[in-house]
């Protein structure tokens, strides 16, 4: 298990490869990451800084790996024409990207106990379902199947925001937008101007 203290000050390490692990500020590793307002713009196959998203805190070399997927969210009325049409549309006009985000341990541990959780609810969702209007009166069996369908939907709802690390604003043909990143670390990287 890592001991290290997630609340230390950051330190500012030299790599076997010779480059500064935490240091974000026109570091090789931050090149290709920028502040737009609240956003943070990163090119396409960019390494980001070895900050946790979340906090700022050092991430220790650790990535999450997370591929993104967005299109211009005109496209979404078209679901009102067809499910199926939205479904044609959104896979020929939506932009994708792969990322790896610097996570500390402490958002690593939030993050797989949000998702440890969601699969409790949802497995406990259909649980009750199957199981549970077998063993009560007949007459009260739809609320457990009611409970189940309930439960299952928090599970949803905790699994999608809690396994969330940023949140996707834009992709373009060669950068990607994302929202919810933590100020500080944002402040780290210069201004995109374009
Ligand atoms: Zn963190």
């Amino acid at each position: 298990m890592n001991d290290d203290n997630p609340y230390a000050a950051p330190e500012f390490s030299v790599r076997p490869d010779g480059k500064f692990s935490d240091q974000a500020f026109g570091s090789l590793d931050a090149e290709g990451c920028w502040q737009d307002g609240n956003l943070l713009v990163l090119s396409k196959g960019a390494q980001l800084p070895d900050r946790c998203v979340k906090c700022n805190l050092p991430a220790n070399d650790f990535r999450l790996e997370r591929k993104l997927s967005w299109h211009p969210p005109i496209w979404f009325l078209t679901v009102f024409i067809s499910p199926l049409i939205y479904v044609i549309v959104a896979l020929c006009v939506r932009h994708t990207a792969k990322i790896e985000v610097g996570l500390c341990e402490e958002h690593r541990r939030r993050r797989s106990r949000a998702i440890a959780s969601a699969w409790i609810a949802i497995l406990g969702g259909v649980g009750l379902i199957f199981g549970g209007a077998a063993l009560i009166d007949p007459e009260w069996a739809p609320l457990p199947v009611l409970v189940g369908l309930v439960t299952i939907l928090v599970g949803i709802i905790v699994g999608i925001v809690g396994s969330q690390v940023a949140t996707t604003k834009s992709i373009d043909q060669h950068h990607v937008w994302l929202a919810k990143v933590n100020p500080e670390y944002l402040k780290m990287l210069p201004t995109w101007l374009d």
